[in-house]
């Protein structure tokens, strides 16, 4: 998605050879109209799908999933990375281990906002080992939801998430794919260059 490309090109920031910084526009400091073509792009993507939810995780991937929602008038449930006061039982729950934070967090959902009827799409802003999406994937499982793909913002194409989740069958679509931040440069892989 060449928006998407060209702004990371401007604002992102290289951190190490491992982690990319977009605050400016994705995780601190939004930017509500690359939002919004994320989610006309992630629509397009999926428009040959029923979607009846969409299963993302606090917080950046909260934005582009309403711009979704408003997209295809699906509502957006998020997992809480921590537990609050009026969320205490009622749960589905999983473990991620978070690659920047390196700690593991239990996520949960309120199991009043999914079942098995629901049809998951899944939306993150980063995809680095995969462990948040393979935690949202195991809540959609314990609803007894069928999923049917995952919408990510900025894929790490350099670690093993995506090859992971796409070996297991799961329809993962990037709209930019990071082949390396090595030397300080961001370096696309060549197929999400459209
Ligand atoms: P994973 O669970 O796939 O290992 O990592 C994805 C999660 O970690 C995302 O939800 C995102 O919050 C965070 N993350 C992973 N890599 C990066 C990165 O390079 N930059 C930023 N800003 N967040 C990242």
């Amino acid at each position: 998605m060449k928006l998407l490309h060209d702004k990371i090109m401007q604002e992102g920031k290289v951190l190490s050879s491992s982690v990319l910084k977009v605050d400016s526009f994705l995780n601190h400091q939004i930017d509500p109209m690359l939002m919004k073509e994320i989610g006309h792009e992630f629509a397009n993507r999926f428009s040959d799908q029923v979607i009846t939810k969409i299963l993302t995780i606090e917080s950046s991937g909260i934005a582009p999933s309403v711009m979704l929602g408003l997209e295809i008038g699906a509502p957006v449930v998020f997992a809480r990375k921590r537990k609050s006061l009026t969320l205490s039982d009622n749960l589905y729950s999983s473990k991620v281990h978070s690659f920047t934070k390196n700690e593991t967090n239990d996520i949960s959902v309120s199991r009043n906002f999914l079942n098995e009827d629901d049809n998951i799409l899944i939306i993150d802003d980063f995809l680095a080992n995969g462990e948040a999406v393979k935690g949202l994937l195991d809540i959609a499982a314990q609803a007894g939801a069928n999923v049917v793909g995952v919408g990510i913002v900025i894929e790490k194409g350099f670690q093993d998430g995506g090859k992971l989740l796409r070996e297991q069958g799961v329809r993962v679509e990037s709209l930019a794919i990071v082949d390396s931040l090595e030397d300080g440069k961001v370096t696309f892989a060549a197929e999400a260059r459209a």
